[in-house]
């Protein structure tokens, strides 16, 4: 069985971001990129899945990203991965959630794949719009927001987190899921791994290379940014006194009533 997981490297969390006023783009350059946080818990679980199928289960990472994140792809390598495919060309930059998963979706095609696992969201773009796009042009089934994974042959069984609770899915594969954080508790690299990453292939395709057909990039891109603000800082609030609790808990209804928020 292949997996395949889908990864994006992204400036540190703690980093200080910068938006390039010209571009309306966030500057990648001389900030710390790390691998998206949220995609550890894709790995871990493509992992998991590996371990319990045995066989010849192989788990590759995929990136759409600039070749001088080799070295961050090589910590998902590390904590077990076998390979690793990215697909590197300057055409790509400044590809919008479109131009992204079309390219995603052409390169795993033509790789081939049983289950594409992908985090919920990235912590830069943080749009959460990817898995779903990717799903639908690799044409199987998206499963999003799952917390609970099994297989059993090619029959998929997922839990979905939901504002509500969560809904019990089952599906064929091939198929692609977005995982939560709630899914598992992502490994360290351990020493061993680390040593062993470096065999590793790392396999970095152009745009045409991984079948990409259409232009993607900014020149391609169906979203335009118009505006970036800072948001307003926050007000003072209103802070009302009351003889006790229940006047105090009165006049907050009344005050979110006018207002109708409840
Ligand atoms: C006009 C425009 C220009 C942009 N220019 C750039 C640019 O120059 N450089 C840039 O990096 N971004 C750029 N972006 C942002 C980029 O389009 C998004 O980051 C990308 O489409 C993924 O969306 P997201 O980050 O919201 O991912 P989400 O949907 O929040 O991520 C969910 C999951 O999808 C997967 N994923 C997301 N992105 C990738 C990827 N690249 N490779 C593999 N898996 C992935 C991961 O598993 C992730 O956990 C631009 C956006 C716009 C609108």
């Amino acid at each position: 069985m292949k997996i395949l997981v889908t990864v994006k490297l992204v400036p540190d969390t703690t980093a200080e971001k910068r938006i390039d006023p010209s571009t309306k783009r966030l500057v990648r350059t001389g900030v710390e990129t790390v691998l998206n946080p949220f995609d550890e818990y894709a790995i871990e679980a493509a992992l998991q899945l590996k371990e319990k199928a045995g066989g010849d289960t192989t788990v590759t990472i995929v990136t759409l990203a600039p070749e001088s994140g080799k070295e961050i792809v090589r910590k998902a390598l590390a904590m077990g991965a076998d390979d690793a495919l990215m697909i590197s060309d300057p055409a790509a930059e400044g590809s919008d959630v479109w131009g992204t998963a079309y390219a995603l979706a052409q390169a795993i095609k033509k790789n081939g794949f049983d289950l594409v696992i992908a985090g919920t969201q990235s912590t830069d773009s943080t749009t959460g719009e990817l898995p779903g796009a990717l799903a639908e042009y690799l044409g199987v089934p998206g499963v999003t927001y799952v917390r609970k994974l099994d297989l059993d042959g090619t029959a998929l069984k997922a839990e979905r987190e939901t504002d509500t609770g969560y809904a019990k899915v089952s599906t064929d594969l091939p198929a692609l899921v977005s995982v939560t954080k709630s899914i598992n508790e992502p490994r360290y690299p351990s020493l061993k791994g680390i040593m062993g990453a470096k065999k590793k292939t790392i396999a970095v395709q152009t745009l045409a290379d991984a079948g990409v057909d259409k232009p993607i990039g900014s020149d391609a891109a169906r979203t335009e940014v118009t505006n970036l603000e800072t948001p307003p800082a926050r007000g003072k609030g209103q802070i009302f006194e009351a003889a006790d609790a229940v006047a105090g808990a009165t006049k907050i209804v009344e005050f979110l009533r006018e207002r109708k928020l409840v």
